[in-house]
């Protein structure tokens, strides 16, 4: 049999900063063939997410670190092309953590078979992946939004903060999202069906706008981006308001500490609840997840937008390309 070469991407050099492409190593390597109990992949799409910037540095966290000189790992969606696997047959599609790479073998451990049915396969990745998961149970199960409530989210046309800001649609609450472009505020607002949003890079005073668009006050700021966008929200939280702390974005990359929202004291004053979270913490809520999001996506009640680069060279682009917001929506490679 012919041997097969899977392309794929390791770690070169932990990044200072926002990081480069030189941080990444493009090899080659050969994929065994399958044994007892076996099955070969090869993967369709992958994803990559901002968690996996925290996963470059040298840190002890919730997740180890990437190693220099490995292959990097990551959500993937891929097709079962050979198996000596009872559980899985040729042509299922499976959802991994092994992306970064076209092929490889597993002994089905960690793989979850999928059955798209009405949705494209890389919707696993996104809406209907760990960031939709991320959403749901971030704005329902800490945030609690009711009816009537006012929700900010801070990257709102991104892959989670565009589904939280239509699930708290659909709970019924007034949404006012942020997010980095015209193009992104107007998608916000004519597709998500948002109350407002505004472009946080030509809004000037964040404080000022988030205040205007939000006459009522704030009852749940689901948090994405830190910094002025924290600050923003604080200063205009109601009291018993929730803070769902689900990302820093805006932290990332940086060189030094970052400064702490200067108004933190309103969490005591305004007697706020804010409460970080994992979403691997939140595995068990699948099952709801999913019958509550095939019935909106059939209701027409979730619509989400993808970003898609095409080859696996192409996946440190994607990547860093989240740091700079050029994706809409979901940033997938298609390998
Ligand atoms: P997105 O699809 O939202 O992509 C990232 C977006 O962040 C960019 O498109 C950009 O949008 C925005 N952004 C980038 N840099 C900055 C910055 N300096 N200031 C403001 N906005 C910035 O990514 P995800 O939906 O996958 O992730 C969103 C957040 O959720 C991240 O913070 C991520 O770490 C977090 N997360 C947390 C999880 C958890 O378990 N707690 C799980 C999954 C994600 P724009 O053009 O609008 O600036």
């Amino acid at each position: 049999m012919q041997t097969i070469v899977s392309r794929e991407i390791r770690l070169k050099s932990r990044p200072v900063g926002v990081p480069k492409e030189s941080d990444f190593e493009h090899v080659e390597v050969a994929v065994p063939d399958i044994g007892t109990d076996q099955l070969l992949v090869r993967n369709l799409y992958m994803s990559v997410d901002p968690y996996m910037r925290g996963r470059m540095n040298d840190l002890k966290s919730y997740i180890p670190p990437f190693q220099i000189g490995q292959t990097l790992e990551g959500g993937s969606v891929g097709e079962v092309v050979a198996s000596n696997n009872d559980h899985f047959k040729p042509g299922d599609n499976v959802v991994s953590f092994l992306g970064w790479r076209e092929f490889f073998v597993s002994d089905g451990v960690g793989l979850t078979k999928i059955e798209p049915a009405n949705v494209p396969v890389q919707a696993y990745l996104g809406t209907l992946g760990m960031p939709g998961l991320t959403a749901y149970c971030g704005l329902l199960e800490i945030g609690k939004p009711a009816e009537g409530e006012t929700v900010f989210v801070s990257a709102a046309s991104g892959a989670v903060g565009s589904i939280v800001s239509q699930i708290a649609k659909i709970k019924g609450c007034r949404v006012i999202g942020s997010a980095g472009s015209e193009e992104k505020v107007a998608w916000l607002k004519a597709e998500a069906g948002v109350d407002d949003a505004f472009n946080y890079k030509r809004a000037g005073d964040l404080v000022e706008t988030v205040g205007r668009l939000s006459p009522n006050g704030i009852d749940v700021y689901y948090e994405n981006v830190g910094g002025r966008h924290l600050v923003a929200a604080l200063e205009h939280m109601n009291t018993y308001g929730r803070l769902v702390m689900c990302g820093m974005i805006d932290q990332y990359n940086a060189t030094a500490p970052p400064a702490g929202p200067v108004n933190l004291g309103y969490v005591i004053s305004k007697q706020l609840r804010m409460q970080g979270f994992i979403v691997m913490d939140y595995m068990d809520r699948m099952p709801q997840f999913y019958a509550d999001m095939h019935r909106w996506i059939a209701e027409g009640k979730i619509k989400w937008q993808e970003t898609i680069l095409a080859g696996i060279d192409k996946a440190p682009k994607a990547f860093i390309g989240l740091f700079k917001g050029k994706n809409l929506g979901k940033m997938i490679v298609k390998l």
